[in-house]
């Protein structure tokens, strides 16, 4: 069998370290070992003479066991493909930093989910690490604090926005518990932004703190590569630094996109500006209709605003529409209005909050609507923020159409030394456990020898509209592309949580579906629940599911006796039987 290898100096036994110095030949194992009297072939494994397993050496270096593993000044670029990969010009440029020092191991680019989790790793671990993170203002000029989009403007303040909104829900119901309180209760928007902000603001020093424990150098500068080994570092004052590094993380996430209407940066808001809003939104139209739009609409109905939710197609793309469409109705229940329009904004009048005039075409017809809102809240997506950092410079290639970066298994980019993970990520998951995981297990491969990568399946989610929906695995529609209709078995049931049942709200509105493949077992492929607390609840079946659970094995589960979550240890009405799902009591 034919295969590159290298020739030359051999890695030392400092396992962390990459080899000072080899040179690249493109040749067969069997020319190799010919040069290499010190190490024998025994079967297929690459043995040392002195005993050594050459091998488990290469693995724990590099996370690579095979041969060729190829190394160009202290970069691990790969096997051969890898290498065949390598383009002329960043080759040169591997080749022509030999024995160059540089400032740092490694440098993490943005200082949020992904990129801390993976900085502190690799501090742990005896590197020299560099963080650098920077929040460009957004056009209404908000800024915040280190730890990146979930401590500060996403997760953490929307959970307890979305949290404040349930008290009120456990206010009303309180009542009928016999709780006595005066009739008017009111809620100050001023007094929830500046708890949850202190509370941001706490993190956002915990984290400086532990940086500095772990010896991670935290710089506040916007990044930039200038080469594939430099980057400049300007601060707010305008103040440029340049560092180098050995390798290099990517972990810039995204920011809010805007509509490209006239009046969209001057006079809307993004999420980038609603946690921290000086003033009550008012009456408020929110443009989208996937996770920030449906959970930001939520909970500012759940605070007793007049919500509009604009939805341009589907609620929830990609999500089971089941599930979304029934999370959709429990909002509209409450309040939540919804028009499936299009829309430019004008101002009427500016102001805190102002009046905003909307003009909107509905995507079907002819038909132009109007209306009148305080605040416009655009939740149209996110665009990744790779467009003004230098990759072009560093040679990272960027799928041009989204911004996203494509990466192998190993998060590594087209530029063998640098690496990216989180958000910017092409075609995988945007949520915070998904950036850590992918950042402590990246620093662990580069720095510690593992080669445990991060999976990307089954993720468990949480959206978390007024009535929450947790979902893990294949929706219906796509687990019967996947797999045909006749190999999937869906069982579901509606039910009412014992909590809703005194103040008498919410009867069989709360929905359990599993999917199951008739193929494999009844595996469990598809975990969907809308009901309190979906979060805590999905959690552990997503373990479950990690586990390769099986329906007959949750038919074996005991259930927790007074929950919701004991529902999915007696599904028994399938939904292709048509069977009755309401439920009548416990
Ligand atoms: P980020 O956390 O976005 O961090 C990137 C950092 O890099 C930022 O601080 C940025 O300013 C900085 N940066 C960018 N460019 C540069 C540069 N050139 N130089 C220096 N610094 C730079 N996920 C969940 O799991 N659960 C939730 O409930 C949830 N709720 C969300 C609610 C909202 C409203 C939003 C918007 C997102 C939510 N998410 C949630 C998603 C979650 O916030 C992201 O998946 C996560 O933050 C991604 O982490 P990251 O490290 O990729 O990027
Ligand atoms: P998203 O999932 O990309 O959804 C964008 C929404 O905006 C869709 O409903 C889309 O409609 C709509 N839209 C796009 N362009 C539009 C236009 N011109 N006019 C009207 N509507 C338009 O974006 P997101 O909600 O910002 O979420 C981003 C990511 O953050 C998610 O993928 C998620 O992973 C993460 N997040 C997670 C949580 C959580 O874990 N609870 C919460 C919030 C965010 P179409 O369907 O018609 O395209």
């Amino acid at each position: 069998m034919r295969s590159s290898s290298f020739a030359g100096e051999l890695p030392s036994h400092s396992l962390n370290e990459a080899p000072s110095r080899i040179s690249v030949t493109f040749d067969s194992c069997s020319h190799m070992l010919s040069h290499l009297d010190e190490f024998k072939l025994k079967g297929s494994r690459l043995i040392r003479k002195d005993g050594t397993n050459f091998q488990e050496m290469l693995l724990e270096m590099t996370g690579q066991k095979t041969v060729p593993n190829v190394f160009i000044n202290k970069t691990h670029v790969g096997g051969c493909d890898k290498t065949l990969q390598v383009s002329d010009g960043s080759l040169q440029q591997l080749l022509s930093g030999d024995g160059e020092a540089y400032d740092y191991d490694l440098i993490v680019i943005g200082g949020g989910s992904g990129g801390l989790a993976c900085s502190k790793e690799a501090a742990s671990l005896g590197k020299k690490v560099m963080v650098l993170d920077y929040v460009v203002p957004t056009p209404k000029g908000t800024t915040w604090g280190l730890g990146g989009t979930c401590v500060n403007v996403g997760c953490i303040p929307k959970k307890l926005m979305h949290q404040t909104a349930l008290l009120g829900t456990a206010m009303q119901d309180a009542r009928k518990f016999g709780w006595e309180f005066e009739e008017t209760v009111k809620h100050n928007w001023d007094t929830m932004k500046t708890a949850v902000n202190n509370y941001i603001g706490s993190l956002n020093w915990g984290y400086r703190v532990a940086l500095r424990d772990k010896n991670v150098t935290y710089v506040n500068a916007y990044a930039e590569f200038l080469d594939q080994h430099k980057i400049k570092a300007t601060n707010k004052r305008g103040k440029e630094t340049f560092y180098t590094a050995a390798k290099f993380v990517l972990a810039t996430g995204e920011r809010p996109r805007y509509l490209g209407v006239p009046g969209d940066k001057e006079y809307c808001i993004t999420s980038d500006d609603l946690f921290s809003l000086p003033y009550c939104p008012g009456k408020t139209l929110v443009i989208g209709a996937s996770y920030v739009a449906l959970e930001c609409g939520g909970f500012l109905a759940g605070l007793g605003l007049d919500v509009t939710v604009m939805v341009r197609s589907i609620l929830l793309r990609g999500f089971d529409q089941d599930m979304a469409n029934r999370a959709g109705e429990h909002m509209e229940e409450h309040g939540v209005k919804f028009l499936r329009k299009y829309v430019p904004v004008e101002e009427l009048e500016a102001g805190t909050p102002g009046r905003l005039k909307v003009t909107a075409k509905s995507t079907e017809t002819d038909e132009v609507i109007e209306g009148e809102y305080n605040t416009v809240l655009i939740a149209v997506g996110r665009d990744a923020c790779t467009d003004k950092i230098g990759l072009d410079k560093a040679g990272v290639k960027v799928n041009p159409k989204n911004g996203k970066i494509p990466v192998n298994d190993e998060e590594q980019t087209s530029v063998p030394h640098i690496y990216a993970i989180g958000d910017i990520l092409e075609g995988k998951w945007e949520l915070t456990p998904v950036a850590i995981q992918a950042g402590r297990l990246l620093a662990r491969r580069l720095y510690a020898g593992s080669s445990v990568k991060c999976d990307y399946i089954n993720v468990p989610t949480t959206v978390f509209t007024p009535l929450e929906y947790g979902s893990c695995g294949l929706s219906e529609e796509k687990a019967t592309e996947l797999y045909g209709n006749d190999n999937v078995e869906v069982f579901h049931s509606l039910f009412w949580p014992l909590e809703f049942t005194v103040p008498g709200r919410d009867n069989n509105r709360c929905y359990a579906k599993l999917i199951c493949n008739k193929l494999d077992n009844d595996r469990v492929i598809g975990f969907h629940y809308l009901g309190p607390n979906a979060g805590e609840v999905t959690q552990g079946f997503g373990a479950a599911m990690k586990c390769g659970v099986t329906k007959e094995q949750l038919d074996g589960t005991i259930g927790i006796h007074p929950t919701c979550a004991e529902v999915f240890t007696t599904l028994d009405v399938t939904k292709s039987s048509g069977g009755d799902i309401t439920q009548a009591g416990c």
